[in-house]
């Protein structure tokens, strides 16, 4: 599948997840984590980082997202998951 870069109006498209995530991380400003305040690559790894790492009721009351963007997201990490290089991911999530 390919993926596409949803950071503000950026929109970039690549063939598979490790370019996406590498782009996000090079070419996009880092994030706080508004839960635990860890700095993590904004797009798909924030997302992951925030699945993982915490419920859905702490992501509910930090950012104020209803059951739709829940699902989004757990729909969308469910495929980066299944997708990503478990070495890159912890890597990237690891290095910061
Ligand atoms: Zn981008
Ligand atoms: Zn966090």
């Amino acid at each position: 599948m390919a993926w596409e870069c949803g950071i503000d109006d950026c929109g970039s498209v690549f063939e598979d997840v490790e370019s996406a995530v590498v782009h996000q991380a090079e070419a996009h400003e880092r994030r706080e984590c508004e839960i635990c305040g860890t700095v993590v690559p904004d797009g798909f790894l924030a997302i992951y980082h925030t699945f993982t790492n915490h419920s859905r009721a702490e992501y509910v009351r930090a950012y104020d997202a209803d059951s739709a963007a829940i699902r989004t997201r757990e729909e969308l990490l469910e495929d980066i998951a299944a997708d990503i290089d478990q070495e890159l991911l912890a890597e990237m999530l690891g290095s910061s």
